[in-house]
């Protein structure tokens, strides 16, 4: 593993249990995440796209420990966190922060923003006493929420002040990364924009790195170095947001990368309308899983799984139209 990164995930896998649905009759598996592997440089934002139930915001949980992986590795600073006890966690979760998708379901709405903001450097041990408002008072600042107002409640906020302090909260441990889940998809399109600028800034504030998970490209093309694109449970893009822009190379990123507006008429793409949807991720598609969809697809794509390839430096993709085969 390469020291210079900041995180590492290799082969990560996270598989759920169904319930049994006959006596005696086998577990059905989904696999959510299914052999993820990806490096984050410090400082870096690295987008994580694709369509909903692709297992983007799983992947984001798992490397946080927020559920456990069922296989691979994860390395944070050089250091092999995969299978940590909870007292070794600890240190960990303040390095490591999130900031979820819902403003209004992810702020306790009995306490007051202090508390909100203020309880997690209490319990990391960062601060205590009279210096926790003091510091809550600055972080409030920082994300643009007035300090007077750190004794209202959630509920006498707007979605957008909301999100603020949801930064606010992840920010006052003074982490080195910060996983997006869907930042800005549950705010108006007005706001979204100020949220994402503010990430931006506090990115180099704070020389955060950030995994920002979204489905919609325009969005994650603002501000991320490289993008990477999920389908059924696997990464199978990854490049710098340019290249990703400028040259999609898998079937399924043309076909997202056809979505997105532009603005000058004469630049005007042809959409590429993918057919079906997403298939189960308990039951994959055998060899490459975006063949039921693919408009691209040849007879060896339904049986043999694509190896994941360096097409071109720096831009690495999964389909058999640029890489080696392996049997699946
Ligand atoms: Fe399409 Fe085949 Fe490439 Fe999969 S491997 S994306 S089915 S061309």
């Amino acid at each position: 593993m390469n020291d210079g990164f900041l995180l590492s995930v290799q082969g990560l896998k996270k598989h759920f249990l169904l319930k049994r649905t006959k006596l005696f009759g086998p577990r059905e598996r989904v696999y959510a995440v299914d052999g993820v592997s990806f490096e984050i440089r410090k400082g870096e934002t690295l987008g994580l796209v694709g369509e909903s139930g692709c297992g983007k915001s799983t992947l984001g949980r798992t490397i946080l420990h927020l559920i456990e992986p069922t296989a691979g590795r994860i390395h944070f600073e050089g250091k092999d966190i995969t299978r940590l006890t909870t007292a070794e966690l600890k240190p960990l979760r303040a390095q490591m922060q999130i900031i979820f998708q819902d403003p209004y379901s992810s702020l306790n709405p009995r306490l007051t923003v202090e508390h909100i903001v203020g309880d997690a450097v209490k319990t990391h041990g960062l601060a205590g006493g009279n210096e926790v408002p003091d510091r809550v008072a600055a972080m409030l600042d920082k994300v643009g929420i007035h300090r007077e107002k750190m004794r209202c409640f959630p509920h006498e906020f707007s979605g957008g002040q909301r999100q603020r302090i949801g930064i606010a909260r992840a920010l006052i441990l003074q982490p080195k990364l910060i996983i997006c889940d869907e930042p800005v998809s549950a705010l108006d399109v007005s706001i979204q924009a100020q949220v994402i600028n503010l990430l931006g800034d506090l990115k180099k504030e704070f020389q955060l790195s950030y995994i920002l998970i979204a489905h919609d490209l325009s969005v994650v093309n603002h501000v991320s170095n490289r993008i990477a694109v999920m389908y059924l449970g696997k990464i199978i893009e990854l490049t710098t947001n340019k290249k990703l822009l400028t040259k999609p190379l898998h079937p399924y990123t043309q076909a997202l990368m056809s979505a997105v507006p532009v603005l000058d008429p004469d630049k005007k793409k042809k959409r590429i309308i993918l057919k079906g949807d997403v298939p189960s991720p308990v039951n994959p598609p055998s060899g490459c899983r975006f063949h039921p969809r693919c408009f691209k697809a040849m007879e060896v794509c339904s049986r043999v799984e694509p190896l994941w390839a360096e097409v071109e430096p720096e831009h690495f993709a999964m389909c058999h139209l640029y890489g080696a085969c392996q049997p699946h």
